[in-house]
């Protein structure tokens, strides 16, 4: 009865198939968690191809480059041959590859740095110096919180005044000297031919609104756009898709507006409300099942999330039998306790052979993890862990990427001070000097400044020269960043390691894996762009190069998104730390607590612990006593096990 073979929709259900077979046109699923929304689209992907869609037109937006990975690899696995050529990956890693064929249209340089968001800090940090803004008033906002501002300005598409008033009025006073930072920073990202994470999403827009040709182009390329994750875009992405979709309008969404949990980022879960509104004769298709969850699981997700006023009501239907398990709810009496409860467990279910990689740790902030890792360590079980500082965050690895950075972009300000200041004898202030020269150098029309020209501190002679040779365009290990990492550790980093970190050993090794990473890179340019988009929101552990053996996963809700395991733990659920105390007085703030509660609960397939402390140590004010969460006090006692 249906085309290409009963293997294919097999594993689809009625309401799933609908959607795989929507007409041309928009479309949206809504549906709740685990009802196999991106499955959905998965197969959607297949069918277009399996109809003749050339794979080179269709562009599959997702949360992280490793689920687009994941949809495309079982896509591949559904119709092969046909699979090759699909643009799949998140919104910054599509900007990025647009960015890099157009970039001279909107004045920059193809081989453009993209800063992290301490380069971006750092930058902005130094612009309040320079114009004297904190020392004039210290109540003048950090650049930490600065950042902040920027970001959210151009990812809500507002202005920055706009954002001051909604959500820092305490700074409207200020409003004219932030604009100026504001100004003062976008020229110097322009003049160090950098962008930074918002650029990579705002300046594609700006290609395609400013550049007729490309616009028509793009338009043209991707006759269809798939978006999994929806209901966290915000106003800039959805401009985007809205742009590129506005030829022939074939788009589908799909999402959930239940697990809307980025407004920090700018995001609004009216987006995908509103969807219809902007698209007149949208298809809608709803799955009313899931297929992840044990009954039990959902029943405890449903009336988490029937508290929330704000949404659109689903219902949804466990598929799963029951496993004769309730959710257990632990009460412990200090953090200590939890932190011993969740790996004694653990250590059980190791004992009934479930796997590692089936275990998930989730907390609302990453310092909620701390004790478990300290537990995890003292009994020798192994962990990955996607919050906190990155892999490539880490000073060490910044420090060796900051000479690849150079090599590839020489108007790279940072990158140059950054490794300027690793050589013997440069400080601050010096390397702020021997920026002013190069800078000149590069004015006066030299594409890369004769690092041997500059007027360098006597101490750093031998190294000076040694970074000379390293960078001059006759060395032949510039062409690949494997050997060029390689060569800064003999000659430069691996000496000054030594001298500056007493874990000098773990920190090499940290750099040989970098360095095995490199291997998979031919130029430094797309290893560096690899790299950066790891740090634009994709999930990256502390060790995220090597193959790892099976690990339980420590994970901040917001990173684990879309993601499922066989037994989770949610910790830390005391009133204060989720909801989180700054939330408590805002309606609008406590729902999206509560939704990302229900994405922590609704990740689990056969077995969940709610646990929360009664005690813990409160940093200056010794120890604290906590009550159990709001959220926990709205489940019934008879759909938990209470412990
Ligand atoms: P989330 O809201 O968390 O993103 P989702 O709606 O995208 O979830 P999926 O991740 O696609 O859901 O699917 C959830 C689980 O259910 C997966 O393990 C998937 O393989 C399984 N699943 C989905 N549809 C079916 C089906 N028709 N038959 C069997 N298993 C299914
Ligand atoms: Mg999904």
């Amino acid at each position: 009865m249906y085309p290409y073979g009963n293997a294919f929709w097999a594993s689809l259900n009625t309401q799933q198939m609908a959607a795989v077979r929507a007409k041309a046109g928009a479309s949206l699923v809504i549906a709740g968690a685990g009802s196999g929304k991106t499955r959905t689209l998965t197969y959607r992907v297949a069918w277009l191809l399996e109809r003749g869609i050339p794979a080179k037109n269709i562009l599959l937006l997702t949360f992280t480059n490793k689920a687009a990975r994941e949809m495309l690899e079982r896509v591949a696995a559904l119709v092969p041959q046909r699979s090759n050529g699909i643009w799949g990956g998140t919104f910054h890693s599509v900007g990025n590859r647009i960015l890099r064929a157009h970039a001279g249209r909107i004045g920059f340089r193809q081989e453009f740095s993209i800063l992290d968001r301490e380069d971006q800090q750092k930058m902005i940090a130094s612009l309040i110096k320079e114009e004297g803004l904190r020392a004039a008033d210290k109540r003048f906002p950090k650049a930490e919180v600065l950042s902040a501002i920027f970001s959210l300005a151009v990812n809500a598409v507002g202005s920055i005044s706009a954002i001051l008033e909604r959500h820092y009025p305490y700074f409207i006073v200020l409003a004219e000297q932030i604009e100026r930072i504001a100004t003062l920073f976008r020229r110097r990202k322009y003049e160090a031919n950098s962008m930074d994470f918002d650029d990579l999403l705002s300046k594609p827009l700006e290609l395609l609104e400013g550049c007729k040709d490309i616009a028509e182009f793009y338009g043209e390329k991707f006759s269809h756009i798939l978006v999994d994750e929806y209901q966290d875009i915000n106003q800039l992405q959805s401009k985007f898709v809205e742009r590129l979709a506005a030829r022939h309008g074939n788009i589908m969404a799909v999402g959930d507006d239940a697990q809307s949990i980025y407004s920090w980022r700018g995001a609004h879960f009216k987006t995908i409300l509103d969807f219809p509104k902007r698209h007149p004769g949208a298809s809608i298709f709803r799955i009313e099942t899931n297929h992840r969850s044990t009954p039990e699981i959902l029943s405890v997700a449903d009336i988490v999330i029937c508290a929330n006023k704000n949404q659109f009501k689903k219902t949804l239907a466990a598929v799963r039998p029951s496993r004769g398990n309730k959710p257990t709810l632990a009460s412990l009496s200090t953090s200590a306790e939890q932190a011993s409860f969740v790996t004694e467990r653990i250590v059980g279910l190791q004992e009934k052979g479930v796997p590692l990689g089936e275990v998930a740790v989730l907390y609302r902030a990453h310092y909620h993890s701390m004790e478990v890792q300290l537990e995890f360590t003292r009994q020798a079980i192994p962990f990955s862990i996607t919050s906190g500082l990155r892999f490539f965050e880490q000073a060490h690895i910044k420090d060796v990427l900051s000479f690849v950075k150079f090599a590839v972009n020489s108007r790279d300000e940072l990158a140059f001070k950054r490794m300027v200041q690793l050589l013997p004898g440069v400080g601050t202030k010096s390397a702020a000097f021997l920026w002013k020269e190069a800078a000149t150098l590069l004015r006066r029309g030299c594409n890369f400044p004769p690092l041997s020209k500059l007027k360098i501190p006597l101490k750093s002679k031998r190294t000076w020269s040694q970074l000379t040779y390293l960078l001059e365009g006759s060395n032949s290990s510039l062409s690949s960043p494997a050997s060029l990492i390689e060569t800064i550790l003999l000659t430069i980093y691996g000496d000054y390691m030594k001298a500056h970190f007493p874990d000098y050993g773990t920190r090499q090794e940290d750099i040989r894996t970098l360095i095995a990473f490199a291997q998979n890179f031919e130029n430094c340019e797309d290893f560096l762009s690899q790299l950066a988009l790891l740090g634009a929101g994709d999930t990256a552990s502390k060790t995220p190069l090597s193959c790892r053996p099976e690990r339980v996963t420590l994970s901040s809700i917001h990173q684990a998104k879309g993601l499922e395991w066989r037994v989770v733990f949610l910790i830390w659920l005391a009133e204060g730390m989720f909801p989180n105390a700054r939330s408590l007085e805002n309606s609008e703030d406590l729902e999206e607590e509560r939704r990302l509660f229900y994405v922590g609960i609704t990740r689990c397939k056969d077995e969940l612990y709610l646990s929360y402390p009664r005690s813990g140590l409160g940093g200056a004010y010794g120890e604290v006593f906590y009550s159990p969460s709001q959220f926990l006090r709205g489940i019934p006692q008879w759909i938990v096990d209470r412990l």
